[in-house]
């Protein structure tokens, strides 16, 4: 039987987008490849908010994450971190030999608006990385306030992880004067895992061209530079499978409406939040949670896993906590395409399971 997938990624992904994946290829060199490109590009600009370049990448996120660090890094990054995706980050940097200081919260914390005015001051860094939805603790972000004080510091290459929450929340790029913007294809949009997407902003640009080392097939300036070239088409062979079914999603995204998609997935948010209230308690403080995720405190100390065994045989599937807070936390994710019905279903399982 078929698990409905109610953890952060992948994600439960449509029939009708599963379908796109089996399009019959067509020769990633030949002008319907150009213009598929284009038309990703053109769709994905509207979701994140930006008039700045759309880079794809045939990884899943973490490649992009890696080529964003090692490809504009000239001096020293920082990288901010308030759970597991931040500090892999930081691994990300310091295994390719880039020049970096990792800033960390107590799991459940946030990054504040302070401490990076405080780090930036020092004038010791040419970089930032920010995890906008930390998919182990369900902190997001206040990166409005974030905002704020990066107009202090225009030199610095601002890049956000929004693996987790984009197409789930709304972010808008430009005005958060993010430079690289980074989701991945298996989370709130929606679709399979495979394939990471980037915006690129013209500061991101002259900086990755002071970076002497910035890697081959990573190297989000060469990305770049192709695409200008070539019109639309990469250096290697994408996975055209997922820009069928991106190409494909992107219009029913837009056809809902972008509004009403952040709006679902907030009331979607708030009946996890008020069921995990009344039985558990969140993590993260009222404030910085999560629209896609919200991470539970275990404080009742059930079998987790054997909760999911449970759920499984009725066709669900829940997350267990990440690394350090396995079986201290869990995680349901309500994102992509799941719907309100589906959340109070789950919901109404766990309660049967458990006894509520
Ligand atoms: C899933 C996730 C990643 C890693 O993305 P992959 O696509 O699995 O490489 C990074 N950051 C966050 C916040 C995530 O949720």
């Amino acid at each position: 039987m078929h698990k409905k997938l109610f953890i952060p990624g992948p994600v439960e992904v449509r029939e009708d987008v599963l379908e796109k994946m089996a399009t019959p290829m067509i020769g990633h060199r030949s002008k319907e490849a150009s213009a598929l490109q284009r038309r990703i590009s053109d769709k994905l600009r509207t979701l994140f908010y930006t008039k700045e370049e759309i880079l794809l990448s045939t990884t899943s996120g973490s490649g992009l994450m890696e080529g964003a660090v090692r490809s504009c890094t000239a001096k020293r990054a920082a990288i901010f971190s308030v759970g597991a995706f931040g500090n892999r980050w930081y691994d990300m940097a310091r295994f390719n030999n880039v020049p970096a200081d990792l800033y960390e919260v107590p799991w459940g914390e946030a990054t504040l608006p302070e401490t990076v005015d405080k780090v930036l001051s020092t004038g010791k860094y040419d970089l930032i990385t920010i995890t906008h939805n930390e998919t182990s603790t369900g902190v997001m972000n206040p990166v409005e306030e974030i905002a704020e004080v990066m107009k202090k510091y225009p030199e610095v290459v601002y890049c956000l992880d929004t693996v987790s929450s984009m197409g789930g929340t709304k972010i808008e790029v430009d005005k958060l004067g993010v430079d690289i913007c980074i989701t991945s294809t298996q989370k709130a949009i929606g679709l399979p895992p495979g394939m990471a997407i980037c915006s690129f902003s013209q500061k991101a640009v002259e900086r990755a061209k002071k970076v002497p080392f910035r890697g081959l097939y990573l190297d989000l300036l060469s990305l770049y530079e192709y695409i200008q070239k070539k019109d639309y088409q990469y250096p290697s062979t994408p996975s055209l499978s997922h820009m069928f079914a991106l190409d494909y999603q992107l219009d029913r995204i837009l056809e809902e409406g972008l509004e009403n998609r952040f709006k679902r997935h907030k009331e979607m948010a708030n009946i996890v939040r008020e069921w995990a209230k009344e039985h558990f308690e969140i993590l993260p403080k009222e404030e910085y949670m999560s629209n896609t995720v919200t991470t539970i405190k275990n404080t009742r100390d059930i079998d987790i896993s054997d909760l999911n065994k449970k759920l499984g045989e009725r066709g669900f599937q829940i997350s267990n906590g990440y690394g350090k807070l396995k079986d201290k936390t869990f995680r349901i994710a309500h994102m992509a395409d799941l719907t309100v019905e589906d959340i109070k279903e789950l919901l109404a399982n766990i309660d049967d399971i458990l006894g509520f």
